[in-house]
């Protein structure tokens, strides 16, 4: 199937590793000419050359931190000074902390809120007047099987990430007249650093290994497995394509069949 994203322009956020990385790679494999960013530079750069290598593409990696507005800022010039705009926006950035709620006071709320709805919030602002000056753009987040069936010790996860739901809903009612879609894909458990942190931080707490708690993780998974990183990124690239023109406003699960409601 023909994508029709060559040549397009792709910012994925928080792409130095991980799922981010994952769609990064699938976007230049696809045509895109990409840029990527995350905090670290050596990291990032490396990344960058090794989708450039393996693609052919152009990947023009920019550190941000993407909780800092006046990064996103620099971010957003510096692609829009590479390639004059901004086709395709895939919003990501690290998770918060997992917990017992009575355990987060103001300062980790705020932290959460930070990085991950407002950084999505700042990069669409950044980018939507292009898209709409040009009828034609792509938005994408990456949220967390959470939105649709929430964990324990979620909270900060869930909260922050069922209000950049709620922002993509809308979003994609306002910006649909101009071409542009806006969906949100959930990763479930997900072989990442991300997951084996996680599985450290619970084998820690319950006094286990994290073999153990990983094995945990997948007997909860009707699939039997943890998802890769590709099986999310092959969604992300189909919502951003041509192909994907009529589908907007949704919230997609790649999670092995974890969650369970019906919608
Ligand atoms: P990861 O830890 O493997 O990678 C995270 C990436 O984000 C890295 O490139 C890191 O450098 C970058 N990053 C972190 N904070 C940043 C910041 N402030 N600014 C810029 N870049 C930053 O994580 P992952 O598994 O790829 O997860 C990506 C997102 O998906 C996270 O929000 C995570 O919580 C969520 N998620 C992951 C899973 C999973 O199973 N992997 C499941 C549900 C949700």
């Amino acid at each position: 199937m023909d994508l029709g994203l060559k040549g397009k322009v792709a910012l994925v956020a928080a792409a130095s590793k991980g799922l981010g990385k994952a769609v990064a790679w699938e976007l230049a494999h696809e045509g895109c000419r990409v840029a990527i960013c995350a905090r670290g530079e050596a990291e990032l750069r490396a990344t960058a050359n090794q989708i450039a290598g393996a693609t052919s593409a152009e990947v023009l990696p920019v550190p941000c931190d993407v909780t800092q507005p006046a990064e996103i800022e620099h971010l957003v010039r510096a692609v829009v000074g590479r390639w004059r705009r901004v086709d395709v926006l895939v919003n990501n950035a690290g998770g918060p902390p997992t917990g017992p709620f009575e355990g987060f006071d103001d300062a980790a709320w705020q932290a959460a809120l930070e990085l991950n709805l407002l950084s999505a919030m700042r990069l669409c602002r950044a980018v939507l007047p292009g898209m709409r000056e040009r009828g034609w753009g792509r938005i994408v987040n990456i949220t967390s099987v959470m939105v649709k069936q929430p964990g324990p010790g979620f909270a900060l996860s869930t909260a922050a990430r069922a209000g950049l739901v709620g922002l993509a809903k809308t979003l994609a009612a306002d910006y649909a007249p101009y071409g542009i879609t806006v969906n949100n894909v959930c990763p479930g458990y997900t072989l990442t650093d991300r997951v084996r942190q996680l599985a450290q931080v619970r084998a820690e707490r319950e006094g286990k290994t994290e073999a153990e708690i990983l094995a945990g993780f997948e007997a909860q998974i009707p699939a039997g497995r943890l998802g890769q990183p590709e099986e999310l990124a092959a969604l992300v690239a189909f919502l951003a394509s041509e192909r994907a023109a009529y589908i907007t406003g949704t919230t997609i699960q790649v999670d092995g069949g974890y969650t369970k409601g019906l919608l």
